[in-house]
C-alpha cells in the first residue's frame, strides 16, 4: 500500500526511549518512588466519584484543577500572583509545548532553542511545520548569554525555549539571564515568548529561584511544569504552564474540546492536595543526587552541575559499549547528550547502590 505519508515523516521512527523490565531502570528521569498510600487512596477515593459521571463531558476548561496548580505554585514558589486562568494544562507537559506551537508557530515561523537538550523540541517544531534553529550551549552546559541574544534580534523567533533544568545536561538557567533574555525577546518585531521548560524545577538546589518569580514584569513569559516528576505522575499525564492570560486565551482556541478527562482532572487534583507528603520523596531524591555526583567525581567523571533528578556524567571512549555493559547487570540508563556522555536518572539508594558498583564493574 502507498501510504500518503508527508514526505518530511518518511522513514522516520518514533520517539520513545527502551521500557524494559529491569532491576534499576534509570533511563527516563522518573521519581523512583511509588506515590505514598495516602497519596494511592486520595486518588483512588477521587477517581471513583468521577467514575460515577463519566456519561458526561469532563470540565472542558479543568478550572478547578487550573486553580489548584495555582495554589500549588503559591506554594511551591511563592508565585502567589497566579489565578487559575493564567495556568494552562494538559496531557503531560509534552501536549502543553504542543500546544504552544500550534497557537504560536507554524511554516515560516522560528523556534529558537539551545543544544543539547529535550529530544522532543525538535519535534513539537516538525509536527507544527515550524523552523526549529538551536545555539550551542558552553562546554560546562551553561547558556551563552550574549550569543543568544544576538541570535534572538537576528532571527526574530516565535518563541525561545530554555528547559531550566536543562535536560539532559541538569544546568539552570540563573534569574539575572532569563531576565535578559526576556528583554531580547519583548523587542522581537511581532511579538515573542520566552518558554522555560521547568518539568525539574523541584529538585532544584536551594536558592536556586523558579523563572515563575519573573511573571509579574514579564507578559512575554511562559514557565511550564509537569507533575511527572516531582510528584511520581509521570503515568498520570498532567503537565501545565504559567503565562499572561493573553497566553492562555491564545492556547484554548488550538487544544481540542475536553483533551483532559474527568479521570486525569480528578487524580491530579487529589495528588496536588497531598504535595506536601510527596515532598519527602523529592528531599531524598535530592540528596541522592549530590551523593551520586560527588561519588562519579571522586571517580574521575567529569559531571555536569546538576540541579534536576539526573546526571550527565563521562567521558567514555565507547559510551555503547559502556550502556550495553550497565544493562546487562539490570541497569537501564541513557545514551544521550553529546558523543562520550551518559546520563543516569536518581533512584532510590538501592538502585544507586547497584549503579555505583556496576560501573565500577563496567568500566573494570
Ligand atoms: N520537558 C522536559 C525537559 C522533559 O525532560 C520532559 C520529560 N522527559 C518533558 C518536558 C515532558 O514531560 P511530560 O510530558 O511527562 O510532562
Amino acid at each position: 500500500m502507498t501510504l500518503p505519508l508527508r514526505p518530511d515523516l518518511a522513514g522516520l521512527t518514533p520517539y520513545g526511549a527502551p521500557q524494559l523490565d529491569v532491576v534499576a531502570r534509570l533511563n527516563v528521569n522518573e521519581n523512583p518512588y511509588a506515590p505514598p498510600a495516602v497519596v494511592v487512596d486520595a486518588i483512588a477515593t477521587a477517581v471513583r466519584q468521577a467514575a460515577s459521571g463519566l456519561n458526561r463531558y469532563p470540565d472542558r476548561d479543568a478550572l478547578e484543577l487550573r486553580g489548584d496548580l495555582a495554589s500549588y505554585l503559591a506554594v511551591e514558589s511563592q508565585a502567589d500572583f497566579l489565578a487559575a486562568e493564567n495556568i494552562w494544562a494538559a496531557n503531560g507537559s509534552n501536549e502543553v509545548m504542543l500546544h504552544l506551537h500550534q497557537a504560536f508557530g507554524g511554516p515560516g515561523r522560528k523556534v529558537l532553542s539551545f543544544a543539547p537538550t529535550y529530544s522532543m523540541y525538535p519535534e513539537y517544531a516538525r509536527d507544527t511545520l515550524t523552523d526549529y534553529e538551536t545555539l550551542p550551549r558552553r562546554a560546562d552546559f551553561t547558556l551563552d548569554v550574549d550569543a543568544a541574544v544576538k541570535a534572538i534580534e537576528e532571527l526574530e523567533p516565535v518563541m525561545v525555549i530554555v528547559a531550566s533544568p536543562n535536560n539532559p545536561t541538569g544546568t539552570a538557567l540563573p534569574l539575572s539571564e532569563t531576565e535578559r533574555l526576556c528583554a531580547a525577546v519583548a523587542k522581537v518585531p511581532g511579538g515573542s515568548l520566552l518558554v522555560i521548560d521547568e518539568a525539574y524545577a523541584e529538585f532544584r538546589r536551594h536558592g536556586v529561584p523558579s523563572a515563575l518569580s519573573l511573571l509579574p514584569d514579564h507578559p512575554e513569559l511562559v514557565v511550564s511544569r509537569t507533575m511527572s516528576k516531582a510528584f511520581a505522575m509521570a503515568g498520570g499525564r498532567l503537565g501545565y504552564l504559567a503565562a499572561a492570560l493573553e497566553v492562555v486565551d491564545a492556547l484554548q482556541i488550538v487544544r481540542l474540546p475536553y483533551h483532559l478527562s474527568a479521570i486525569t482532572q480528578a487524580s491530579a487534583r487529589a495528588a496536588l492536595a497531598h504535595h506536601r507528603d510527596l515532598q519527602a520523596q523529592v528531599d531524598e531524591i535530592r540528596a541522592e543526587r549530590d551523593e551520586t555526583v560527588a561519588w562519579l567525581r571522586e571517580q574521575g567523571y567529569t559531571v555536569a552541575d546538576t540541579d534536576a533528578n539526573f546526571a550527565l556524567f563521562g567521558p567514555f571512549e565507547d559510551r555503547e559499549k559502556v550502556f550495553q555493559g550497565m544493562l546487562e547487570r539490570g541497569v537501564l540508563i541513557r545514551v544521550t547528550g553529546p558523543e562520550g556522555w551518559l546520563r543516569v536518572s536518581i533512584g532510590t539508594p538501592q538502585e544507586m547502590a547497584l549503579f555505583r558498583s556496576a560501573l565500577v564493574e563496567v568500566v573494570a
